[in-house]
């Protein structure tokens, strides 16, 4: 059969059970939950999963759940992804009413879909024309959040890292996984179209404490050590810094402070920062944060205070496979015509499918069916059809391109994918050992 067959009875399959999918994301609307704490979400994915036929690995991640599609034959194993986490937004129509929890940026959505495209590949009955394995993946806490909240799970042991997807990466959920593909949604966007390729934004944040030493700050200041002075120094370094920051990086350094002093009589012996470095590149990232750094302990030594300066390793920047984001592009026409499918471009936000695509080739489309602004009340799905069950069809008919012909189109991605970090180099990374130095380095 031909790759065309195929995938006109996996979309046909799809369409059989379309209501049924977009039930599932209803429900998962109607019942939102935040990361790593996704424990109704992960039943009911485990419930749909045990429906499929094929093995069940739980308690990913606290609530993360795998299964794999029963394939015959061998090659590549191809994940598609959904994302289990809502966010806070108590004033969202379908926000829970006890926890405020909401999905205000369309997570359910992911979930619903990659049910689907589960669904379709089983229900056609074409497993037996495919080469390799197809694994789903439902992964916790995508958005980096309640960070109180993650640092208690990790001292107590259930995570080490706040992404979910780290996290996996850590427990080997990624290990067997060749190539990853998630589709989020497109706020604003009620019409039938999808994006696809382009970058995001990484980053990583930094926790800052300066240190003085109290006085009474009329009568002795000259023993004091003004923390806030050192501080504003500090701001004012890193701006200063700017002209550096190359445009193709898109670096952003923003900052908020959290603590400016006690009281206005005593000078301020204590003054605590937060800040993001953002930016288009790893190496960009880092450089900017560097800098940042620099400033800051500059800063410090000309008032005679002392800096702290905790790293927090964020997201890394999106790197979208370009063979997979082709063969994506050519199914999204096919379904919703021509001049609907949107190519590239760079965005500000981040995802820890970021990180992902340092290790594997992945991909990151977004698709259409939304009305108002991404992580806020307004946020809705406007058309289902195009939310829940379009981006099925077009993930299941981009795994058909794959895995057809003895997965030749996989293997090829496979082959000519050239990883940006080791999973090694990766974790490393995220415990703050540096990144290793690439020939070419200086
Ligand atoms: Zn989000
Ligand atoms: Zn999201």
């Amino acid at each position: 059969m031909t790759a065309q067959v195929l995938k006109q009875k996996v979309c046909d399959a799809i369409d059989a059970r379309a209501q049924e999918i977009i039930e599932i994301g209803r429900h998962i609307l109607a019942h939102p939950e935040v990361g790593y704490h996704e424990e109704e979400t992960s039943r009911l994915v485990t419930e749909q999963f045990a429906k499929l036929g094929g093995p069940i690995q739980k308690g990913l991640g606290i609530t993360g759940v795998k299964t794999y599609l029963e394939p015959h034959g061998s090659g590549p194993t191809v994940a598609v992804l959904g994302e289990l986490d809502g966010l806070i937004c108590p004033t969202h129509p379908h926000a829970d009413p006890r926890t405020g929890a909401a999905h205000t940026c369309g997570h359910n959505a992911q979930i619903a879909m990659m049910l689907g495209v589960g669904m379709g590949l089983v229900d056609s009955g074409i497993l037996p024309q495919l080469a390799g394995r197809i694994a789903l993946l439902a992964v916790p806490a995508e958005e980096y959040v309640d960070i109180e909240d993650r640092a208690a799970l990790r001292r107590e042991g259930k995570i080490e890292f706040y992404g979910g997807k780290a996290q996996l990466v850590k427990e080997g959920a990624f290990d067997d996984i060749d190539a990853a593909m998630i589709l989020h949604s497109m706020p604003g966007v009620a019409e039938r179209r999808f994006a696809v390729g382009g970058s995001c934004n990484g980053f990583l944040a930094k926790a800052i404490r300066f240190r003085g030493t109290a006085s009474h700050a009329g009568a002795r200041p000259e023993h004091g050590t003004n923390a806030l002075n050192a501080a504003a120094l500090g701001i004012l370094g890193v701006h200063a810094q700017r002209e550096t920051f190359r445009d193709e990086d898109v670096i952003r350094v923003h900052f908020v402070m959290t603590k400016g002093g006690d009281l206005v009589n005593i000078v301020p012996d204590d003054v605590r920062l937060e800040l993001f470095v953002r930016g288009k590149t790893l190496e960009g990232i880092l450089d900017a944060a560097r800098k940042v750094d620099r400033a800051l302990q500059g800063a410090a030594t000309m008032i005679g205070a002392t800096v702290e300066i905790e790293d927090l390793p964020g997201y890394l920047p999106l790197l979208q496979d370009k063979v997979l984001a082709d063969s994506f592009h050519a199914n999204a026409i096919s379904l919703t015509g021509e001049n609907s499918v949107w190519r590239g471009g760079h965005m500000a936000a981040s995802t820890d499918m970021g990180d992902i695509s340092h290790l594997i080739p992945s991909i990151h489309p977004s698709g259409g069916g939304y009305a108002g602004m991404i992580h806020n009340e307004t946020f809705s799905i406007v058309d289902e059809e195009m939310a829940y069950v379009t981006p099925a069809k077009a993930l299941a008919m981009t795994v058909v391109d794959l895995l057809t012909d003895d997965g030749v189109l996989a293997k090829r991605v496979i082959r000519e994918f050239v990883p940006r970090l080791t999973k090694d180099e990766y974790l490393g990374y995220l415990r703050g050992e540096g990144l290793p130095k690439k020939d070419g380095d200086e």
